[in-house]
């Protein structure tokens, strides 16, 4: 832990000791997943083993125990999967009325919210998130996709008017470990309403949620090859973003990844959609109501861990209201715990891996060598698995790494400023254009400000406020497409 004495808050330390003045006894969710030792590659309608026959195995990021293991897809499973789905198209999935393919979505949707509890408990133990976000954001969520495209599957005539909309064929789906489940329903659902199958690859170090949607949409009795989940790691990826018969690839993961996959597709006719990383900017107006601003500056940044694409990493604070702000926010922030996800009390809970704990770790003390103050909470953190104390940079620069780098963890970079065009250029004065927040009493500041930001999301007095018919995208270096609400489907369709 580092205590720094910052000059404008005149604050070495944080007043309250939750940690040691107060506590909470245990809460823990009972953990009864039903985790099989091993997942096979589901492709057309079976769970089958991998053609190399090789696995590899996902730990809980909490304890650093083996949870399971899944099958390693070469490009023979790859291309085994694809020409299923192609199979799927042909005969099966872009002939069938819009109405019945919305019945199967629907199914999908029901089988998951029966299921949710089991989802939540497995959600957490594999990628680290507290049961609290699991339970009540990522599975409800995922359920909630699949509800709302159902809907649009035998409407799409009313989403396009006076234009035919005719499904892509075989869609490729790639996603990243933050929202494991919740990622896997962007792509799936307005993919099928569209008519479209698919070839989906979950992360690597989050893939039984991935698997555990294999069985519900077994369970679902759609048709063989209309989905297919197949697990490995990035090389799998690049088989699937190659494939020549691929019709389109969905993408959400770094912009680094992103760059090369669309290098890779720029000559080939295959459509993308590229949903990719972020650095925003949550600005404080000192018209803002402060104890509000407050919660939704730890809302933006330590949700998931701060695992977030659209995470509130860099805070603006106007001047004159920034020794309130920051005193305010560090007591808060030492009320938070952190600690075992599956435990009801924990707010922030394990770092996804060993390797994203090591890259946040190295970017506290790139901010430190830049000159920036560090400071982070004084609770108790448990010994094993891979946690991090809540973080927050004082006195960062626009220049600084930490400010323009996305850090993917709990660590908040903060700046000043002192009129509302400032604010404006520090916001955009970065590669990224996903998201962004605004906190002020006066809706004509809303307007102003929220129009010149360059983000595709951007949240008024409130932060990380997700819904199923709400599109999400960025600009800039954060990709292109959007998903959610009607502006989910285009990316799927052509439109005659
Ligand atoms: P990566 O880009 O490393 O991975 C994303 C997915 O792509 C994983 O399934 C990964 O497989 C796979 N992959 C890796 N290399 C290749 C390749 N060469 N070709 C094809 N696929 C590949 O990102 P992370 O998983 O580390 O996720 C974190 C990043 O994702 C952050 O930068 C974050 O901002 C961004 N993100 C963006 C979102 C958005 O909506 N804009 C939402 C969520 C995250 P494997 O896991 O095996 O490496």
């Amino acid at each position: 832990m580092s205590k720094a004495v910052d000059s404008r808050t005149d604050r070495p330390e944080s007043k309250i000791r939750f940690s040691t003045s107060w506590s909470y006894a245990p809460a823990p969710e009972t953990a009864k997943a039903t985790i099989a030792p091993r997942y096979d590659l589901f492709i057309n309608g079976k769970f089958v083993t991998p053609a190399k026959g090789k696995y590899f195995a996902t730990t809980n990021p909490a304890n650093e125990k083996k949870l399971s293991e899944v099958g390693e897809a070469s490009a023979e499973d790859v291309n085994k999967a694809v020409k299923a789905a192609r199979s799927a198209y042909d005969k099966v999935w872009s002939k069938m009325p819009g109405k019945e393919r919305g019945k199967y979505i629907y199914r999908i949707a029901r089988i998951l919210q029966e299921r949710a509890r089991e989802l939540s408990i497995i959600e957490s133990m594999d990628g680290g998130k507290p049961i609290r976000e699991s339970r009540d954001v990522d599975i409800p969520l995922a359920a909630a996709h699949f509800f709302y495209y159902a809907g649009w599957a035998d409407k799409l005539d009313y989403a396009f008017p006076g234009r035919t909309a005719r499904p892509l064929g075989v869609a490729g789906q790639i996603i990243p470990w933050n929202f494991p489940l919740l990622m896997a329903a962007w792509k799936i659902a307005p993919a099928l309403a569209t008519g479209n199958t698919l070839v989906l690859k979950p992360a690597e170090t989050t893939p039984l949620t991935a698997m555990k949607l294999a069985e519900v949409i077994r369970d679902a009795d759609l048709p063989p090859g209309v989905v297919n989940i197949i697990t490995g790691a990035g090389e799998t990826g690049a088989a699937l973003v190659n494939h020549p018969d691929i019709d389109k690839i969905a993408f959400t993961g770094s912009t680094e990844v992103g760059k090369a996959i669309q290098k890779a597709l720029a000559p080939t006719r295959k459509h993308y959609s590229l949903e990719l990383g972020g650095k925003a900017a949550n600005i404080i107006f000192e018209d803002a109501t402060i104890d509000q601003a407050v919660e939704g500056i730890i809302n933006g940044i330590f949700f998931n861990q701060g695992h977030v694409c659209c995470a509130g990493s860099r805070l603006l604070v106007q001047e004159s209201v920034y020794k309130t702000v920051i005193g305010k926010l560090q007591d808060r922030m030492e009320t938070l715990v952190v600690g075992d996800p599956l435990d009801k009390n924990t707010d922030i809970g394990a770092i996804n891996s060993k390797i994203q704990l090591e890259k946040i770790n190295e970017y506290l003390e790139i901010g430190q060598k830049e000159g920036a103050n560090l400071w982070q909470t004084s609770c108790d953190i448990p010994s094993s698995g891979y946690f991090c104390r809540p973080a927050l940079f004082l006195n960062a620069t626009q220049s600084h790494r930490i400010t323009q780098e996305e850090i993917f963890g709990p660590v908040v970079a903060i700046q000043t400023f002192r009129t509302p065009a400032e604010a404006i250029e520090k916001a955009n004065n970065t590669p990224y254009g996903l998201s962004g927040g605004v906190w002020t009493d006066k809706g004509s500041k809303i307007f102003k400000i929220t129009t010149k930001i360059q983000a595709g999301v951007i949240w008024a007095n409130t932060y990380n406020k997700f819904d199923p018919t709400s599109p999400f995208g960025g600009y800039k270096e954060s990709g292109m497409g959007r998903e959610g609400g009607l502006h989910g489907l285009a990316p799927y369709v052509e439109l005659n």
